[in-house]
């Protein structure tokens, strides 16, 4: 396998700054999951004597060179010609990929016309990387000890064909015939590298499935690929792998293939056909604005308050004044109360309160930043989770959140709310 890589996005539109260059950083992730370095990112015009050039470079730096963008039908499409004439290699007609792009159309709708068969035109001697996603075919080849991959620039298409085509591709595994299914199981509460500890040993044992692990602003994510002739052979790999993992992390992991901690609680109000009603301090609102990111969740969303100050804590959701005058706005009962109060105020089976300091600045009773109170109450008990983190003020009050869905998850598992803390209650 390549050891260092040097990606070479092509488009006059990323250097205009029309668009980001989203697909180096998601290749870039993906590759270092694969243990390659990644040392240039190349961004160049659709221009042919540019791109040559920056060719000529990376291969004397890299011995793995992708490009994305510039496999399409239109003129400006040009990393192939480009690709191929630094390679010395001509291109080639590729009947099986041009029967595809036809089918492609015919599915589709859409008319052909004659020069989306330019895309069926390859670099001789390459493996032809199938594009299930779109029409443009990538392709891949080495020679004089330097890997040379092409894919198409629209990040769904690029994405995909890396994870399923160039992955396999670089592993020796073939470009990705037969079929491929993924698992992403989700956890929180454990990080990316204490995560890969506890495992590293078997993700470098394991070659299908393949175990990769992800790191994602405030959770962690495995994901197991499995590849075999059918995907009920796929799945058969993937059990048990699964089974083991879920015997490792327990309840840290909150599911699997979900897109985050936020439709996994939101989704288990919905199963379960509870209620719930949120009074956010210094999350100014995130938490409600997650939960209505999700279709239907007005089944069990109530509806939240900001309560930023204390006056609006007190009159809004009802925090006895006592409270903030002898505890303060940041504290654990003043938390609690928010989730009581809120609780019963909107009518809801479950109350989320979350106060603190998000920074930059502490308060005059001497709190730090990073301090925040995230609370959780169904009326008979409250949880009370006290959290240091002391970050970006963003991440802080990201990870608040995370904490406020964890909890709500944990809650209607039937798990301990905030295992760390005993089960306070003020
Ligand atoms: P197509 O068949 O769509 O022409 P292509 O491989 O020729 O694909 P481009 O024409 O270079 O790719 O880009 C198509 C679209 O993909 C761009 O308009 C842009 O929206 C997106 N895109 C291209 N390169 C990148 C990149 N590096 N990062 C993110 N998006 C990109
Ligand atoms: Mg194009």
């Amino acid at each position: 396998m390549p050891h260092t890589a040097e990606l070479i996005a092509v488009g006059t539109e990323l250097l205009l700054g029309s668009i980001a260059n989203t697909d180096a950083q998601m290749i870039s992730r993906e590759l270092a999951a694969l243990g390659i370095d990644v040392y240039y990112h190349t961004v160049v015009g659709d221009n042919p004597g540019r791109l040559r050039a920056a060719v000529e470079i990376a291969r004397s730096r890299a011995d793995l060179i992708v490009t994305t963008g510039g496999l399409g039908p239109t003129c400006d499409d040009l990393t192939k010609n480009v690709l191929a004439e630094c390679f010395g290699r001509s291109l080639v007609f590729h009947p099986e990929s041009a029967r595809r792009i036809e089918s492609f159309f015919a599915a589709s709708g859409r008319e052909m016309t004659e020069n989306n068969l330019q895309q069926a035109m390859l670099p001789e001697g390459c493996t032809v990387l199938t594009n299930d996603w779109g029409t443009a075919p990538g392709c891949a080849w080495e020679q004089d000890g330097i890997t040379v991959v092409m894919l198409p620039g629209p990040p769904r298409e690029c994405s995909a064909m890396l994870r399923h085509r160039v992955v396999p591709y670089l592993r020796g595994e073939g470009a990705g015939d037969g079929e491929i299914l993924s698992r992403t199981l989700c956890l929180f509460g454990i990080g990316e590298s204490a995560m890969e500890a506890r495992l590293r040993d078997e993700m470098l044992s394991m070659s299908n499935p393949t175990l990769a692990p992800y790191a994602k602003e405030g959770s962690t994510e495995l994901r197991i690929t499995a590849k075999a002739a059918t995907p009920a052979e796929c799945e058969a790999l993937i059990a048990p792998v699964e089974a083991h993992l879920r015997a490792v992390f327990g309840d840290l992991i909150y599911g699997a293939d979900v897109k985050d901690l936020a439709h996994a609680a939101g989704e288990l109000l919905l199963e379960q056909g509870k209620t719930l009603a949120t009074a956010e301090s210094c999350t100014g609102g995130m938490i409600a604005a997650r939960l209505t990111e999700i279709p239907g969740i007005s089944a069990a969303f109530r509806g939240g308050i900001v309560c930023y100050t204390d006056a609006v804590k007190r009159s809004a959701v009802g925090v006895p004044e006592a409270l903030l005058e002898e505890y303060g706005a940041v504290s654990r009962p003043v938390c609690a109360s928010l989730a009581e109060c809120v609780r019963a105020r909107l009518n809801a089976d479950l109350g989320v309160g979350v106060t603190g300091l998000a920074g930059p600045d502490g308060d005059e009773r001497g709190n730090p930043v990073g301090l925040i109170f995230v609370g959780l109450s169904d009326g008979k008990q409250t949880w009370v989770r006290e959290l240091h983190l002391n970050t970006s003020r963003g991440r802080n009050r990201n990870m608040a959140c995370h904490h406020a869905f964890d909890m709500v998850r944990r809650y209607l598992t039937g798990l301990e709310v905030a295992p760390d803390e005993g089960d306070a209650h003020r």
